[in-house]
């Protein structure tokens, strides 16, 4: 260890990222009487957060809140002795005995580490999308849909998220389209039956976005149908954007990763570096859920507890 480290505060398990997967580990590790620092940029509680309802965990019948949940894992976590750090990562040395991760709120150093800073949005890279981003295009309904009380928006995709979303959208406004490039919607059957015989979800099959339009704010999107190429001008004051999700591994060095970016593990959490765990959306997997996010933190903590030992 260089004196430079000694000098600062040295963590048994630093984890990066205060979703499910890293709170779970940071209760786990704590538990364990290990001392944790968690790392956030955002609030606790990771994707969830932006979701209106987590429906589908176990043990909450009527369902529970994103933002509640997320406050949850936080308490229970800060019980068992964690820190939380509100930080931007930016980069993160892994290779050696002891890892260290620069932040925007300096240095820190683990005799472990776990990578829990799970996915954010992918976009399309169509013109206007950036320059829209906030004055009508919109990556999280459930912080803006209600500014879209009785107006028209889109959601483009046709996963779960986008269907999910669309639902929730008809709250507020009072026509919903959804914009997906295929003639069949990924999402899970229980919410398609929901979405396909909802009077107020239109759906444009086999269309994709050519350019968000807008003077100050987004007026229109123009949409190309893909099997006969026509395009069409829709007239909308909101559109949304769930097409899929992107690794935040772009900090990390020297792991192994698959093409997209997710970290490669065992199923103990291992990534390829010792002393280095990975756990929830940001390894590759093939469930990303809740549930499953916080099984990996659980795991993970533990084998950081077994290769401290
Ligand atoms: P996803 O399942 O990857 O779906 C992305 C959607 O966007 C797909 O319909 C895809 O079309 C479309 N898409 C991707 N790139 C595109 C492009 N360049 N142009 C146009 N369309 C594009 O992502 P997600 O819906 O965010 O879900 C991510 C994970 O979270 C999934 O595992 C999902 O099951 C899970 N999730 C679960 C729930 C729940 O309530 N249980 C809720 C939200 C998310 P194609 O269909 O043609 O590929």
């Amino acid at each position: 260890m260089s004196p430079e480290t000694t000098k600062k505060k040295l963590y048994d398990m630093v984890i990066l990222g205060a979703g499910p997967a890293g709170l779970t580990a940071a209760i786990y590790g704590g538990r364990a009487n290990l001392n944790i620092l968690v790392l956030e940029h955002m609030m606790a509680g990771g994707e969830i957060a932006s979701s209106e309802r987590l429906d589908n965990y176990p043990g909450f019948p009527e369902g529970i809140s994103g933002v509640e949940f997320g406050q949850f894992l936080e308490k229970q976590a800060v019980r068992f002795g964690a820190e939380i750090v509100s930080a931007t990562i930016e980069e993160a040395d892994v290779l050696g005995d002891i890892k260290k991760v620069s932040t925007s709120k300096g240095d820190f150093y683990g005799r472990t580490m776990v990578v829990a800073t799970g996915t954010a949005p992918r976009v399309l890279g169509v013109p206007g999308e950036e320059a829209l981003r906030g004055r009508g295009i919109s990556f999280c309904a459930t912080c803006d849909g209600p500014f879209f009380q009785d107006r028209k928006v889109a959601v483009i995709g046709g996963g779960d998220s986008a269907v999910k979303e669309a639902l929730y959208l008809t709250r507020f406004a009072n026509e919903v389209f959804i914009i997906h490039r295929r003639d069949k919607l990924r999402a899970v059957p229980f919410l398609q039956e929901q979405v396909l015989n909802h009077p107020r979800v239109e759906i444009l099959w086999d269309t994709v976005v050519k350019s968000f339009d807008g003077e100050d704010r987004l007026g229109k999107i123009i949409v190309e149908h893909v099997k006969d190429s026509t395009t069409l001008e829709l007239p909308v004051d909101g559109a949304f954007l769930y097409v899929g999700r992107i690794p935040n591994t772009g900090f990390l060095k020297g792991v192994e990763m698959d093409g997209q970016g997710y970290i490669i593990t065992s199923e103990e959490m291992e990534t390829s570096v010792p002393g280095l765990f990975a756990a929830g959306d940001v390894r590759r997997k093939f469930l990303r859920q809740v549930i499953t996010a916080a099984s990996d933190g659980a795991i993970a903590a533990m084998m950081a507890v077994r290769y401290l030992e």
